[in-house]
């Protein structure tokens, strides 16, 4: 079968009718790094910029035979990982994804910034046990990061420091925890990587709220990689990128 030799980003998630996040966001923000994506959709979802309507899960074997397909049409540089929904798609996605020589960006996603779980509970431990130590890379937000350490929400930098390394020293993987769900005029991100120093990335906080840029910020990062740059370039490349689109100057669709 020919092979498309042109670097990919296989992008695994969930679709958003409204565009605000998802898969259109990972897409757009794969081909602004001068990328192609290949997809394997995991859920359908309705939505408005205020409301999640309805959710329809894709079957865990269609989502592994996606990734499948995938994996023998193109060259795939990088993988990025959004919304999954349930533990066996968690289960499908891992056994896909094991043994592959190829940077893995998990944005551990649990639900909509308008209170819809996109992740089933009993789906937590598995992506912890399962899914995270053959990332490269996961992006929690605070509240991700506290369900994943077992504890409540960091109140400061400090507090979500030490979840972020715990959680990074457990799953033997770096872990990017955003504050951007943080209050206070500076926006930290702080990457935390097993035995090395942590490493802050601070930006002015933009007044202005959009949806998706957790999925901009994971596919952004998986872009970078892809394109052979440092986890802690791609981290910064992706900061970037982000914020740039927050600032506007760019062409980022509807802002809330
Ligand atoms: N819907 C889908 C399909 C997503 O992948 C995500 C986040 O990754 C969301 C909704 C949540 O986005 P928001 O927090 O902007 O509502």
């Amino acid at each position: 079968m020919a092979l498309r030799r042109e670097p990919h980003v296989l992008v695994v998630g969930g679709s958003d009718s409204s565009g605000g996040a998802g898969i259109a966001r990972d897409i757009e923000t794969v081909s602004a790094f001068g990328l192609r994506s290949c997809l394997a959709i995991t859920a359908v979802t309705v939505q408005t910029h205020s409301a999640v309507e309805h959710v329809k899960l894709v079957p865990s074997e269609l989502v592994a035979a996606q990734m499948r397909a995938a994996f023998a049409a193109n060259a795939v540089a990088a993988v990025k990982i959004g919304m999954i929904g349930t533990s066996a798609a968690v289960e499908a996605v891992g056994a896909v994804l094991v043994n592959r020589q190829v940077p893995v960006v998990l944005d551990p996603v649990l639900a909509s910034t308008s209170g819809r779980n996109l992740l089933a509970d009993d789906a937590i431990n598995m992506l912890r046990h399962d899914l995270m130590p053959i990332c490269r890379l996961v992006t929690p937000n605070l509240v991700e990061l506290a369900a994943f350490t077992g504890s409540s929400p960091a109140a400061d930098e400090e507090g979500a420091c030490r979840q972020a390394e715990e959680l990074s020293r457990t799953v033997r993987t770096a872990v990017l925890v955003k504050g951007g769900h943080a209050q206070g005029t500076r926006c930290v991100d702080v990457l935390l990587q097993p035995n090395q120093r942590a490493v802050r990335f601070e930006a002015p906080r933009l007044p202005r709220g959009m949806r998706g840029t957790g999925c901009m910020m994971a596919s952004a990062v998986a872009a970078s990689l892809a394109l052979g740059a440092s986890l802690e370039a791609s981290v910064r490349q992706g900061k970037q990128y982000v914020l740039d689109a927050l600032a506007g100057s760019k062409d980022i669709g509807p802002i809330s």
